[in-house]
């Protein structure tokens, strides 16, 4: 029988990504991916951060806390394989694991009191953070590493914009306040679909960025088009 340990959040994330579907598999490969990380009581008060301005990027230690489950998988088939390739759970980043903990090196814009406000994030809105760790260059940073499953950031495809649907990113953005076309682009350009799908050009795929609906096709292989960005009616 093994011992059985409690953690709390030390605060949520606020994320741009509302729904899993769309966010890029690791931090860093969406610049423009932004979030503010709400520190809860008693770590709001700017004691347990400071001299966090003197850090670039933060470990976050987080919950998959959309992907928890009671029984623990011990293999998984992970997107980048083709979905149809199953591995060892511990050989993979994959969000269905034991104890459901992520780990992420995010880069820290801002540092207040009781936020954090964060880039290139790869975490879905309201995600538990148990830990913030700062990056620490000389023993994080191994040339010499290599991954022979995951050697390289995914592939990327081409994205291009319907003419209204530019316009329509540009004015929600604005109002935003947010880099939304950029996130747009890095988003789709990780190709979001599991790969074993071959999507005809009338299939529509959507996610939800902040609070707006982006809607988009493949027009052909190897080409993304996004064809709307609309307030997201949820
Ligand atoms: N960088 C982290 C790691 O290596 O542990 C996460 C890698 S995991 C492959 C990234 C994916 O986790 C994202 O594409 C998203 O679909 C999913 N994800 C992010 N936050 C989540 C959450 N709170 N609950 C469940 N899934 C989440």
């Amino acid at each position: 029988m093994t011992d059985t340990f409690n953690v709390s959040p030390v605060g949520y994330v606020r994320s741009c990504f509302k729904e899993k579907f769309a966010i890029p598999r690791q931090p860093q490969l969406a610049p423009a991916a932004r979030g503010v990380l709400e520190l809860v009581a008693p770590f709001d008060n700017g004691d347990a951060v400071q001299g966090l301005e003197q850090v670039s990027h933060v470990w976050l230690l987080f919950l998959f806390h959309q992907a928890l489950e009671e029984k623990p998988r011990l293999k998984v088939r992970p997107p980048r394989l083709g979905g149809n390739q199953s591995m060892g759970v511990f050989s993979t980043r994959a969000t269905h694991r034991p104890n459901g903990i992520g780990q992420s090196v995010v880069k820290l814009d801002k540092v207040e009191a009781g936020r954090l406000w964060l880039s290139g994030i790869d975490l879905l809105d309201g995600t538990p953070v148990l830990d913030i760790k700062p990056y620490v260059p000389y023993a994080d940073i191994i040339p010499e590493a290599r991954n022979t499953m995951a050697s390289a950031a995914p592939m990327l495809i081409a994205v291009q914009w319907d003419e209204e649907a530019l316009v329509q990113a540009r004015d929600h953005g604005l109002r935003l306040a947010e880099p939304l076309i950029e996130l747009i682009e890095q988003c789709l350009a990780q190709d979001p679909r599991p790969a074993y799908q071959r999507p005809t050009p009338e299939r529509r795929y959507g996610a939800q960025f902040w609070d707006v609906d982006v809607r988009w096709h493949y027009p052909q292989a190897g080409l993304i088009q996004v064809l709307e960005v609309l307030m997201a009616t949820d």
